[in-house]
């Protein structure tokens, strides 16, 4: 399953998805919607010099924002913990997020809503920063082939270790996603689309935009955030959508060796959703195909995502 150099090195028409002229959006910025041309966002800004700021990325099924109020909240945590005032309350947000989808007729798609720390003075000092920025875009969704949902992917173990906790609480959705990026450039230079990262103590933490769940023995195992996952939305309706179905989910340690002899192996994540993972470092997991419990999660958050009362 090599990646096409397309896949491998993306290019904004592959990466912007169809439906759309390029300029043809409608982005929310700060206070109103403006066209993508005048969405601008200053070259001072921090958000751009330092990766200061924070966001979301949230999905849309049958016009329905997905799990918004998970989202906001998040945001609103990220930006607490980096002391970064959101100028917009809660319903306002709200209301900038569901404008956006509504003024581009995203019915199944993706929005991004951004939060910048402001422009500021090229120093670091956040606090000199006048106005934190928001934007939001609604658009299309690039999503992996189909061909990796029903026959798998392959991933790497990363080398690049996990942000220390310390050094960044993991449930900082920030701007910057550089440890992260740097694991993605290794899994691409593998020829695979994902890695899995460890953190300091060798623990698994995530792959760089999804979270790690295993299943051994009929259980699933997936890592705690503490070691160094972001608390994934579609984490948390999977372990839902699990327990419905009277299946244990487990929060431990994972290390290295319970990927490699684990029965079944998926990872969740806005984007990818629930998707099997079937070798990683050329260990094959199970038969080589994803496994029943990934497959009956994949069709129940299907079903739940796509239901038209939530
Ligand atoms: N981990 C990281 C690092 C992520 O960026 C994401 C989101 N792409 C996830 C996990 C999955 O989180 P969610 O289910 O909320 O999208």
């Amino acid at each position: 399953m090599c990646l096409s150099p397309e896949e491998k090195i993306g290019t904004r028409e592959t990466a912007r998805t169809t439906g759309y002229e390029i300029m043809g959006l409608k982005i929310w910025l700060n206070d109103k919607l403006v066209d993508e041309k005048e969405a601008t966002i200053s070259v001072l800004d921090h958000g751009l010099l330092y990766g200061d700021g924070v966001f979301e990325g949230i999905r849309v099924y049958n016009g329905k924002i997905f799990e918004l109020e998970a989202h906001i909240k998040r945001l609103y945590e990220s930006a607490r913990a980096i002391r970064l005032a959101v100028p917009m309350n809660r319903d306002q947000l709200i209301d900038a997020v569901k404008k956006t989808t509504e003024a581009n007729n995203v019915v199944g798609g993706y929005i991004r809503l951004v939060v910048t720390r402001g422009i500021g003075t090229l120093g670091l000092n956040p606090f000199v920063c006048e106005n934190s920025r928001v934007f939001v875009i609604a658009d299309n969704i690039q999503l992996y082939p189909e061909e990796f949902y029903e026959k798998g992917m392959k991933v790497i173990s990363a080398s690049t270790v996990r942000n220390h906790p310390l050094a960044l609480p993991p449930q900082v959705k920030s701007l910057n996603y550089l440890n992260n990026i740097l694991a993605k450039i290794e899994a691409l230079d593998n020829d695979v689309p994902e890695s899995i990262m460890y953190n300091h103590e060798g623990y698994v933490a995530e792959a760089t935009g999804d979270n790690v769940f295993i299943v051994k023995n009929g259980i699933i195992y997936t890592p705690p955030v503490e070691a160094g996952a972001l608390e994934g939305i579609t984490r948390a309706v999977v372990i839902r959508l699990a327990a419905q179905e009277n299946l244990q989910v487990i929060e431990r340690n994972l290390t290295r060796f319970d990927l490699y002899v684990c029965d079944e192996f998926f990872l969740t994540g806005t984007a990818a959703e629930v998707i099997g993972v079937v070798e990683i470092d050329g260990r094959v997991i199970g038969d080589g195909k994803p496994g029943p419990h990934t497959r009956l999660l994949r069709k129940k958050f299907y079903e739940y995502a796509h239901a038209k009362e939530k």
